[in-house]
């Protein structure tokens, strides 16, 4: 799970998904360009586009040229490329907004900041780090959590 990514500005779904995984992702606003990919060097992040002539330029780190449309068989297709086995433990670790790192908080830390429904009927509340976003199991869209409970097995390998 050491991998890390950058996601170009088309790539806004699958850097979400990449997150829910576990994976430290940043969605770069800009253009897919040499700042871009000198970026993701520096960073030490698997570059990660739609653009196929970005495959002619010279770069030093790992660039993968995303070939699918929709974010389900792009993690799929990501998955598969470079062979990631996602730890199931690193779910709910990173924000999917600001990809900082979660912790777990206490039910009563969250009373009042979530709905009242999810209050009572959720657990398991974690905080981001950085933008003090609350999340919590349901937080993500039930077909992704589906999709990913189908592609990955929660076997360790
Ligand atoms: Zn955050």
């Amino acid at each position: 799970m050491d991998e890390r990514f950058i996601c170009d500005r088309n790539l806004g779904k699958l850097a979400k998904w990449l997150r829910i995984l576990g994976y430290d992702t940043l969605f770069y606003r800009g253009n897919a360009d040499r700042d871009f990919l000198r970026k993701a060097d520096r960073e030490g992040r698997i570059a990660l586009t739609r653009k196929r002539d970005l495959e002619r330029r010279r770069h030093a780190g790992r660039l993968v040229v995303i070939k699918a449309d929709r974010a389900d068989a792009q993690i799929g297709e990501i998955l598969e490329v470079l062979a990631l086995s996602p730890d199931p433990l690193r779910r709910m670790s990173r924000c999917l907004r600001c990809n900082s790192t979660l912790e777990e908080v206490a039910k009563e830390a969250v009373e009042g900041m979530v709905p009242v429904y999810v209050y009572e009927n959720c657990m398991q509340f974690h905080r981001c780090s950085l933008c003090r976003g609350i999340f919590w199991p349901g937080t993500h869209p039930r077909h992704v959590e589906e999709y990913l409970r189908r592609r990955i097995p929660s076997r360790r390998p």
